[in-house]
């Protein structure tokens, strides 16, 4: 799916403000309510970085060097890093640090293999399908390429915002408790 669709996704999903947050919403330690929610932006953050991390950087080299966005000539380290990003192999390793590091990131750091997740059936054959099984397997699941068929692309940007709304729903309907 596209990169800012997949940050959406993770905040609704990874987030204390998300769904996750339940009818509460964020609450902190004392279970004091928070405007400020850092897994917000974590999560955000991490929908948005396996394609960051990889294509992200061949973009941003070509726009830096005035090249403008292209899609072909593609480095081979891009695709490295796309595999590593976008396998179980890569995000076995990359959560089980991550959560070594900072055991409160397994929530937001969720996100990660959320995005992999949408974009298994969102990615058709070509050089984009899913490596789920790198380093060990080419095997894919043959999807439906979200840049070819608009309706997967509409489709889910309109189950980001009924999930969303959903958020909302549930926020309204929390009652203090006295
Ligand atoms: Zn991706």
């Amino acid at each position: 799916m596209d990169t800012l669709l997949h940050g959406v996704l993770g905040a609704v999903a990874c987030s204390r403000t998300g769904l996750p947050g339940g009818r509460r919403g964020p609450v902190d330690e004392r279970g004091r309510r928070q405007f400020t929610d850092w897994t917000l932006w974590a999560a955000l953050g991490f929908g948005l970085f396996p394609d960051i991390a990889s294509l992200g950087i061949h973009f941003a080299t070509d726009l830096f060097t005035g090249n403008g966005i292209r899609w072909h000539g593609i480095p081979d380290f891009v695709f490295l890093l796309y595999n590593l990003t976008h396998s179980l192999l890569g995000i076995a390793i990359g959560y089980a640090l991550l959560v070594a590091w900072k055991r409160s990131l397994w929530l937001p750091a969720l996100a990660w293999p959320l995005h992999v997740l949408v974009d298994v059936p969102t990615h058709g054959d070509g050089r984009f399908i899913t490596p789920l099984f790198w380093p060990f397997s080419e095997a894919g699941f043959t999807g439906w390429s979200w840049w070819v068929f608009p309706w997967v692309f509409y489709g889910g940007w309109i189950a980001a915002g009924v999930l969303w709304l959903l958020v909302i729903v549930l926020r309204l309907s929390w009652r203090k408790p006295t």
